[in-house]
């Protein structure tokens, strides 16, 4: 059942304050730069540590803030609205390397470990895509082997978000076969000084963020939680993950949206604001109610989290509806800015490059839909009730609309109820 009640403690309020003026004074007035850079600074993750950014959900004894998944969407989404490529990075930071570390580490990992990351001393990767693995993630090639206390780890690794910038990745590899016959795969922790960052790969938005070829050579890790669990705990940590990618996706449409409204409003043709024009509202009624729905959505799958639910299909759900919504919100901003959208001058366009990647991400907009349909599949109720139910009526429940149209929600009662 859908609750739309989050309401936020003086601690979260507190805390989104901070992102907000952050966001307003450390990141906005350089976000234009960073992208035609194609390069964040270090210090901005600095300070993105100093107000809690870095280890948002993390427990405080492990220097975290220990705040609710909501008030961490919450935060991804302010920070997405000043610049997509830093909130990513946060993003991809707290809810897979400090995620998959305080999730399934032990204790004295945790403790060597978590500090680091969420006082935003050190940078946390995710390692789990490679040139032969994408959306198939059980076709992982790299290898992890035993070598006395610790792995030695070979492989390529594709696609890492702050990959050769990261002081610590997270690794998924195999670690054989199983009774099956298929891939043992398992997590690791491997520090930076064993990771060869092969080149950034240069992405058509999400510029500044240092997308990654990595490759490993005999490189020592060592292993996180349990041997062959890496898989089911790569989802686990997507579920998280996916909902932060939600996040972002709101937080770059709703700064489409707010620039193209305002546009609308100021912008004249034909001795009128543009924003008279049926074509132009239609375009913003679209878009406004998209908005809301994926916000609605992503502030659920995070509700969810907070009560320990298990959010497979909300977060996957949120994600994909965020995500495609962004990118048409992002467009119709850009139709709405006519010419003056499509320049360089203003930041649609990369609002637009940026919404794209939501879509791609922790998974393809087809893997979500093939994840949500599994869950749909498994929900449905038995046929036999609604056929019941049409015995009982005395009706033809294959008989079209028309005939016993008035009938016909009969047996969607019966599939709900
Ligand atoms: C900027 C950026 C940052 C990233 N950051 C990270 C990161 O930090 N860590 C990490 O591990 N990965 C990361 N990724 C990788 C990302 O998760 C993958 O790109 C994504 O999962 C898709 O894999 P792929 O690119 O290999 O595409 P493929 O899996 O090859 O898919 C190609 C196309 O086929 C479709 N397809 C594949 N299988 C099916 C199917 N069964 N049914 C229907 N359609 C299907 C896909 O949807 C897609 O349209 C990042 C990617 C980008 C672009």
């Amino acid at each position: 059942m859908m609750t739309l009640e989050h309401p936020l403690d003086e601690g979260s309020r507190t805390f989104l304050k901070e992102v907000e003026e952050f966001g307003r004074t450390e990141v906005a007035p350089f976000a234009d730069q960073w992208d035609h850079d194609e390069q964040l600074p270090r210090e901005i993750f600095t300070k993105a540590g100093k107000i809690g950014l870095m280890g948002m959900v993390a427990p405080r004894k492990y220097g975290g803030r220990g705040l609710s998944y909501v008030t961490a969407a919450l935060a991804v989404k302010d920070l997405g609205k000043q610049y997509a490529s830093l909130a990513m990075d946060i993003a991809a930071h707290n809810a897979l390397a400090v995620g998959q570390i305080n999730m399934f580490g032990r204790e004295d990992q945790k403790r060597a470990y978590l500090p680091r990351l969420t006082s935003g001393e050190w940078i946390g990767a995710w390692g789990l895509t490679e040139p032969n693995a994408g959306s198939d993630t059980g076709g992982i090639e790299t290898k992890a082997e035993p070598h006395g206390d610790h792995w030695h780890v070979n492989g390529m690794k594709h696609f890492i978000t702050t990959g050769r910038v990261a002081d610590l990745v997270v690794v998924i590899a195999t670690t054989g076969r199983t009774e099956t016959g298929k891939n043992e795969i398992s997590a690791f922790i491997m520090m930076k000084d064993q990771v060869e960052g092969v080149r950034k790969i240069h992405t058509y938005g999400m510029r500044a963020s240092e997308t990654s070829e990595l490759r490993f050579t005999n490189s020592k890790a060592e292993i996180l939680g349990e041997r062959g669990r890496g898989r089911e705990q790569a989802l686990t940590v997507l579920d998280r993950g996916r909902i932060s990618i939600a996040a972002l996706a709101v937080g770059i449409a709703e700064a489409a949206f707010d620039r193209a409204n305002s546009y609308a409003n100021e912008r004249k043709q034909f001795g009128h604001a543009i924003g008279n024009f049926q074509a132009i509202q239609w375009m913003l009624v679209d878009s406004a109610m998209e908005l809301e729905a994926s916000e609605v959505m992503t502030l659920h799958a995070a509700h969810l989290q907070d009560r320990g639910e298990n959010t497979t299909k909300e977060s996957a759900m949120a994600k994909l509806f965020a995500s495609e919504s962004a990118v048409k919100i992002c467009d119709r901003s850009m139709q709405i800015h006519g010419g003056y959208g499509y320049s360089r001058d203003l930041p649609i366009e990369r609002y637009l490059r940026d919404a794209k990647l939501c879509t791609i991400g922790e998974g393809t907009s087809e893997v979500q839909r093939l994840v949500i349909a599994r869950h749909v599949l498994k929900e449905a109720k038995p046929l036999k009730l609604a056929h019941r139910e049409h015995r009982e009526a005395n009706v033809d429940p294959m008989r079209p609309a028309g005939g016993n149209a008035q009938q016909q929600p009969g047996v969607e009662t019966g599939r709900g109820s």
